[in-house]
């Protein structure tokens, strides 16, 4: 993948010495498709307080990501400020838990666990951040965030942080309905009391249950489910996997890319793909789809960064 040039952009003097920034960051490294260009700038805050001072005085555009587990990032990398936030254990355990967005969602259900709290195990086998899964309005077997979320925190550009009721964001399936740019801090989740014994063999039963269901060759990147199951209306109750599977898409390859052979709606990178064969590829199955039953899939997975053209070597964009 291209390196950015960071030295000759003016913005790298302004944030050189910031604590907690890095340079140039290849974030196929991060990400769970294990393939992606690189950033300009990757911020981690190490908490509410650093992440506001930091917005108020950057002025580049700003990328907010978890675990990326659920992105597809362009060759030409992220040209402004990637801001990650770490994977710190800031919580409050109880019947209204609060989890910091940067904690992996695997965290939280096991801290959750240890003090008897039920009712998010279904968080457990999902990647990623609870940020993330809040962003994404995550779910697997049934049940999604929106069903057990209380409240977020959301931040502005300028730092100031918002509480805002579940009843007032527009969750629907895969979408957290947060207002444009929100960046979740924090999510309140309403749980149930239980015993650590009960909550720990549900979290077994749900990893045998999705290691059942999708068993991936070693080391494949991947971002799971690469389209939204269509409105049963519309594809007769098929979902996106069985319309792939129909239209002939199963094993189909691009360059390093492949439609997986395990579970037809997820996209494999067998070990060289880049991210524009993850994307041709993923418009293929799109055409092929609707040619063959008039749907078109809507993607689930994120499509972010700069085309490989080498636009990240012109200057950054101010904010706004
Ligand atoms: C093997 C595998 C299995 C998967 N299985 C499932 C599954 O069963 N169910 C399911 O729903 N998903 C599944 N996924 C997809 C993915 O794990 C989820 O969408 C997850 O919630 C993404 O979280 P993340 O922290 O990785 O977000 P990222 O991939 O980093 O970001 C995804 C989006 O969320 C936004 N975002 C991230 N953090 C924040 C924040 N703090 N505030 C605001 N926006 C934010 C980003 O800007 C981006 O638009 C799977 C993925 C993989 C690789």
């Amino acid at each position: 993948m291209p390196h950015i040039d960071t030295k000759s952009q003016p913005q790298y003097l302004e944030l050189a010495n910031y604590p907690g920034t890095s340079f140039d960051v290849p974030l196929g490294q991060y990400s769970t498709m294990k393939c992606g260009g690189h950033a300009f700038c990757v911020y981690s805050p190490k908490n509410v307080d650093d992440l506001a001072a930091f917005r108020r005085i950057n002025t580049l555009p700003e990328t907010l990501l978890g675990g990326l587990s659920n992105v597809i990032i362009r060759s030409g990398g992220i040209s402004g400020v990637v801001i990650r936030l770490k994977n710190v254990a800031q919580c409050n355990v109880s019947e209204r838990s609060v989890f910091w967005a940067g904690l992996r969602n695997v965290d939280a259900c096991k801290m959750a666990a240890s003090q008897g709290y039920s009712g998010m195990e279904f968080l457990i086998g999902i990647p990623g951040t609870i940020g993330g899964a809040v962003a994404m309005n995550a779910g697997t077997c049934g049940q999604e965030v929106a069903d057990v979320l209380d409240w977020v925190e959301i931040m502005d550009d300028c730092g100031v942080v918002t509480r805002v009721d579940r009843r007032n964001l527009n969750m629907t399936y895969r979408s957290g309905g947060l207002p444009a740019d929100a960046m979740v801090i924090r999510a309140c989740f309403r749980l149930m009391p239980s015993t650590q014994s009960e909550v720990s063999i549900k979290h077994t039963q749900l990893l045998l249950e999705r290691a059942k269901g999708v068993r991936l060759p070693p080391n494949v990147g991947t971002a799971g489910s690469t389209f939204k199951n269509p409105d049963p209306g519309v594809s007769d109750g098929r979902k996106a996997w069985q319309l792939i599977d129909a239209a002939g898409c199963r094993g189909l390859c691009h360059g390093g890319a492949m439609v997986s052979n395990e579970h037809a709606n997820f996209l494999i990178n067998k070990g060289h793909a880049t991210p524009e064969d993850l994307i041709l590829l993923g418009e293929n199955v799109r055409r092929r789809v609707f040619d063959f039953c008039g749907v078109l899939l809507e993607w689930e997975v994120k499509i972010i960064g700069d085309e490989p053209s080498g636009a990240n070597a012109v200057l950054l964009r101010k904010k706004n």
